[in-house]
């Protein structure tokens, strides 16, 4: 019996205005929470958090705590805040296996039609099938999960998670049809022709971003999805270079570490880096070294080559050195962010892109063309799990409201 999450529970003020609730993207309900744990109500507990993020138990491990309801927790002013993340954890690993899904509980005439399986889409095919909708979700891969199955490794979150997702997809009566990418044989029209009322695009940000420099193709050099995709099918060697310093490039070098590479290094172009400091300390205590001030220019067979940073008088990078460094490296991984694909835009009449290259959507998440909506990275760009779920929430609520004026 875990009683630390207990005594953790113990030290919450319950508070009036619960500060780590504003932080969290999804404002789940911490201290209504925390009180239903503390009176051993933990079904009661769970069924409200899976009803207002479904994946509660995804993001109880993976979201950056320390920006969101830690960070923002009254106790941290001037002593540990609360963690509540661990509580979350508890309660909603049960409440996954335990929920009661009544079967067949479509109310509603309509068919809604779910392009993607990513956080995105599992929480948009769930919040729609709760309202009475029929939902079929399309997914171009074997598994669902999105970058949670084929990026985020299994040291961080255990792919047992998805399995369980989809026993509950299954079991809410939500059709899977995997292996079936929408936009190349089966197109938006069909789903329109074939029934489908609305359509939700939820097909995120996994085209790697190119760094733009010469190198990118040679043999020895990999984009950080791909890798992630299949780290035991690809051998990276002794040492190795990571080219980026966000939560991808943390993932990067932790897995290197694991299948066998023994010097691995990530190298920033600023001070500043995107991954969440717990990420970057996590890293670093894998064994992983961080180079910052290094502006990448090249990568050849011996490993990438780079300008290092001119700082002035306080640290601050103000230039770049014209003299070129060589890093010797038996591979180099480029860990620079993702970008969304565009098949579903050019395959569909009147889907529009923004001018940053994401797919267009009003207030309502609905696209340029009526009656397709979209959610999550592919409409934010990269960004994290707790937001993809809020904007599929908010999309899948004006689905219900567009197919009720119908
Ligand atoms: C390496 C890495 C580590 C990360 N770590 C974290 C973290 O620790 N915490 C966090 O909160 N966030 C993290 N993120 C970000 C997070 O994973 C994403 O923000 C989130 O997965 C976005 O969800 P999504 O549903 O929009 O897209 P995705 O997860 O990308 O899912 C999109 C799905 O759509 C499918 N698809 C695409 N096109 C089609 C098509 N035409 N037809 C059918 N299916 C299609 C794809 O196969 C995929 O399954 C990380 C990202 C990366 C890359
Ligand atoms: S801010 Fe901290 S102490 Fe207050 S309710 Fe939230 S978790 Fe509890």
């Amino acid at each position: 019996m875990p009683l630390h999450i207990i005594a953790e529970a113990n030290r919450c003020y319950n508070c009036k205005n619960p500060q780590c609730q504003q932080g969290c993207p999804v404002h789940t309900p911490i201290p209504q929470i925390i009180q239903l744990f503390k009176e051993n109500r933990l079904m009661e507990a769970g069924k409200i958090l899976f009803e207002n993020n479904p994946l509660s138990a995804v993001c109880a491990l993976i979201c950056d705590h320390e920006k969101q309801c830690a960070g923002h927790c009254i106790r941290g002013r001037k002593d540990t805040p609360v963690h509540f993340s661990s509580i979350e954890h508890y309660i909603s690993d049960m409440y996954l296996d335990r929920m009661d899904v009544p079967p067949r509980t479509w109310v509603k005439l309509h068919k809604v039609a779910v392009i993607g399986a990513g956080p995105a889409g599992i929480t948009a095919a769930i919040e729609l099938a709760r309202r009475g909708y029929r939902v079929t979700i399309f997914e171009w891969h074997s598994k669902i999960g999105g970058i949670l199955q084929y990026g985020i490794p299994e040291f961080r979150l255990s792919k047992g998670y998805l399995e369980r997702y989809r026993e509950r997809l299954e079991a809410m009566d939500i059709q899977l049809r995997l292996n079936t990418t929408v936009g190349s044989v089966i197109m938006i029209d069909d789903l329109m022709r074939d029934g489908y009322s609305a359509v939700f695009i939820g097909t995120g940000a996994e085209k790697p971003r190119r760094l733009g420099v010469p190198g990118e193709s040679l043999g020895n050099v990999y984009f950080s999805l791909n890798y992630l995709a299949n780290p035991r099918g690809i051998r990276l060697g002794e040492t190795v270079a990571v080219i980026g310093a966000g939560n991808a490039a943390m993932d990067v070098a932790r897995t290197a570490l694991r299948y066998g590479s023994r010097r691995v290094t990530m190298y920033a172009k600023a001070d500043r880096v995107a991954a969440s400091a717990n990420e970057v300390s996590y890293a670093q205590l894998d064994g992983a070294e961080l180079e910052t001030g290094m502006q990448i220019q090249a990568i050849n067979e011996s490993g990438p080559v780079f300008k290092r940073a001119i700082r002035d008088e306080s640290g601050a990078i103000v230039g770049y050195d014209d003299k070129l460094i060589q890093v010797r490296a038996d591979a180099t991984v480029i860990a620079v962010s993702q970008v969304p694909r565009h098949k579903l835009v050019h395959t569909t009449d009147g889907l529009e892109l923004t001018e940053n290259g994401l797919l267009a959507v009003d207030d309502n998440y609905m696209t340029t063309r009526p009656g397709v909506f979209g959610a999550g990275d592919v409409i934010t760009g990269a960004k994290t799990v707790v937001h993809a779920v809020e904007g599929a929430k908010r999309a899948a609520a004006a689905i219900d409201r567009y197919l009720s004026a119908l």
